[in-house]
C-alpha cells in the first residue's frame, strides 16, 4: 500500500493517516511532523524551516525533497508508506514521481479529503486553542488556505486525471471519514467509487 494524503490544512489528514498506518502497518511520513521535530530540536533544518512555517508558507522544495528522498530510502518504507503533507506543489509531485520511478514504486493512490473552508477555519481555531501551533493562529490561517489553493489544490486535477484519486467527503465525523477510507482501500474497491465526484479534471501541463 502506497498512499498520499492530499487535503487542505485542518482537513484531518494526520488523524486519518494514523488510522491507515495502524491498519496496514506501513510508516506514516508527515513532512510537517519532520519539520516540527527539527524545529523543536533546533537543528539546522528546523532553523531554516521556521520562518516559512510561522508565516504559513511552504518550506523551499530543495529542503523538502531531501528529507522525503532520505526517508523513502529507509528500510521500513520498502513495502509501503503513507505520505502526509507531501507533495504540496507541482514541482514536488514531479520530483516524487521521478524518485518513485527510480525505486520501482510507481503505483500509489491519493486520498483527497474535501472539506469546506468554514469547517477548516473552525477546526484550525480549535487546534490552536488546544495545541498552540503557531501556524494555526487565526491571522496565519488565511495565508495557509491561500497557499493551499494556489499551489496544492491543482494536484487534485493531476491525480484525478490519472485515475489515482480517491475522493472522500472530509466534512463528516472522523469515524465516518475513517470508514469511507477503509472501504475505498479494500482490494475489491478497484474503481475508486467517489472519484467521479471530482469536478471536471483540467489537463495539467507537466
Ligand atoms: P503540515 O503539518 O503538513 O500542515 O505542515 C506544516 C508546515 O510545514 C507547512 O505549513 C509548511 O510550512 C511546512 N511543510 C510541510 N510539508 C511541506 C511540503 N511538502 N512542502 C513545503 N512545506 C511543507
Amino acid at each position: 500500500m502506497r498512499l498520499i494524503f492530499l487535503a487542505p490544512p485542518g482537513a484531518g489528514k494526520e488523524t486519518q493517516a494514523k488510522y491507515v498506518e495502524k491498519e496496514y502497518k506501513i510508516p506514516h511520513i508527515s513532512t510537517g511532523d519532520i519539520f516540527r521535530e527539527a524545529l523543536a530540536r533546533e537543528t539546522p533544518l528546523g532553523r531554516e524551516a521556521k520562518a516559512f512555517m510561522d508565516r504559513g508558507e511552504l518550506v523551499p522544495d530543495e529542503l523538502v525533497l531531501k528529507i522525503v528522498g532520505e526517508r523513502l530510502q529507509q528500510n521500513d518504507s520498502k513495502d509501503g508508506w503513507i505520505l502526509d503533507g507531501f507533495p504540496r506543489n507541482q514541482e514536488q509531485a514531479i520530483a516524487l514521481d521521478k524518485m518513485l520511478e527510480e525505486m520501482n514504486q510507481v503505483d500509489y493512490k491519493v486520498i483527497y479529503l474535501d472539506v469546506q473552508d468554514e469547517v477548516l477555519i473552525e477546526r484550525l481555531a480549535g487546534r490552536f486553542q488546544e495545541k498552540g501551533r503557531k501556524d494555526d493562529k487565526p491571522e496565519v490561517v488565511p495565508n495557509r488556505l491561500k497557499v493551499y489553493k494556489e499551489q496544492t489544490a491543482p494536484l487534485i486535477d493531476l491525480y484525478s486525471g490519472r485515475n489515482q484519486l480517491i475522493f472522500i467527503n472530509g466534512n463528516q465525523a472522523v469515524e465516518v471519514v475513517a470508514l469511507e477510507i477503509q472501504s475505498a482501500l479494500k482490494p475489491e474497491a478497484s474503481d475508486y467509487p467517489n472519484s467521479k465526484k471530482v469536478k471536471k479534471p483540467k489537463k495539467v501541463e507537466m
